[in-house]
């Protein structure tokens, strides 16, 4: 377990311990624990060579600990490394579950001082993500992982940031990596490095700040930081799911092999090229204007078929006045700067 008894002493200034690093195998006071992880974190950044494209960052925000975590530490580590931070929560209209986890990142980010985009589905689409899986009939996981992925990057590209930040930590990659290959959909491994490029003004890449950060360090995290964060499940999450399953074997291969997630995940960080790319080639949505591997993208494919028409180019519209609305300066500063002008 990540937190420990009072019987332990910190490892740094000997106080009372209250986290365990299984990465170190050593125990910590919260301010050290904290210390830790943001040490962590930059070295990932300079290891993988994050900085520059954490210039001007999109953070997307659901309110769990991961992404919690990953918004505290990158705004801990904004002035050593000159980032500008705009925090992103997506409301998918999901009844309490999501009223709570707005109320969170408002919360978080006022404590953080830390610029936050709301976008509500309802607002912008006109439906709820319960209503649109009612009436695609498709499973809710999927349907929200088409939505919020297009929602960051048109904030990305409308923004002109450098890139979006996923709160994904190292069991959900290591997991995600172990499925796709079992699977032998290697494509899908290439994009889980930690960092995805741009491409052109079509899509913004992606970081993964936590690439290196476990799941358990995640939740002594919040604690230690005392950071508000979502601690309720989503509704829609499944009981049962074949990542889960893979990170419990992980867990499980880790007792025998210690250090053997991280090890995996900086052995496919520099293999990465090995994996092939997507074979579909990637072009602008013809009704968006946004990365697509078809003629329409996935986000103008599903509000077709849910409400009678795309609506990418809208939804792009309508983000682009909230994000002016913000008073937010990056595009001045960005070569892309006159496609808003
Ligand atoms: Fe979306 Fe599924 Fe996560 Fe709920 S559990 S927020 S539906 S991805
Ligand atoms: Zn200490
Ligand atoms: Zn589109």
């Amino acid at each position: 377990m990540p937190t420990v008894g009072r019987d332990f002493r910190c490892s740094v200034c000997g106080g009372s311990a209250s986290h365990f690093s299984p990465v170190l195998r050593r125990y910590f006071c919260d301010e050290h624990f904290i210390d830790v992880i943001v040490e962590r974190v930059r070295r990932s950044i300079n290891k993988y060579k994050l900085a520059d494209k954490l210039k001007r960052v999109v953070v997307g925000l659901s309110g769990g600990k991961d992404s919690v975590t990953m918004l505290s530490v990158l705004q801990r580590l904004a002035n050593e490394f000159n980032f500008e931070i705009l925090a992103v929560h997506i409301n998918l209209g999901i009844g309490e579950f999501s009223k709570y986890s707005e109320q969170i990142c408002r919360e978080l980010a006022r404590k953080l001082n830390v610029p936050l985009l709301i976008l509500d589905l309802g607002d912008l689409l006109g439906v709820t993500l319960p209503q649109i899986v009612r009436r695609l009939k498709r499973p809710a996981c999927s349907v929200c992982g088409t939505i919020k992925r297009y929602l960051l990057n048109v904030v990305g590209v409308e923004a002109c940031a450098t890139a979006v930040a996923l709160g994904h930590n190292a069991d959900d990659i290591a997991a995600y990596i172990l499925k796709n290959f079992l699977l032998q959909n290697l494509s899908a491994i290439r994009k889980h490095g930690p960092a995805t490029d741009p491409l052109d003004s079509i899509a913004v890449g992606r970081v993964r700040p936590l690439y290196e950060v476990l799941e358990v360090e995640t939740r002594s995290y919040v604690k230690a930081a005392k950071l508000p964060f979502v601690e309720i499940a989503c509704p829609f999450k499944p009981r049962r799911y074949f990542e889960a399953s893979i990170k419990k074997a992980l867990e499980f291969l880790e007792d025998e092999v210690r250090g053997l997630r991280l090890d995996f995940l900086r052995r496919i960080a520099k293999n990465l090229d090995v994996y092939p790319s997507p074979s579909e080639p990637l072009r602008a949505c013809s009704t968006c204007g946004l990365i697509s591997s078809a003629e329409i993208c996935a986000f103008c494919k599903l509000t077709a078929k849910v409400v009678g028409e795309p609506l990418g180019a809208f939804v792009r519209q309508r983000i682009r006045e909230a994000i002016a609305s913000l008073g937010l300066r990056w595009c001045k500063e960005s070569p892309k700067s006159s496609q808003h002008m």
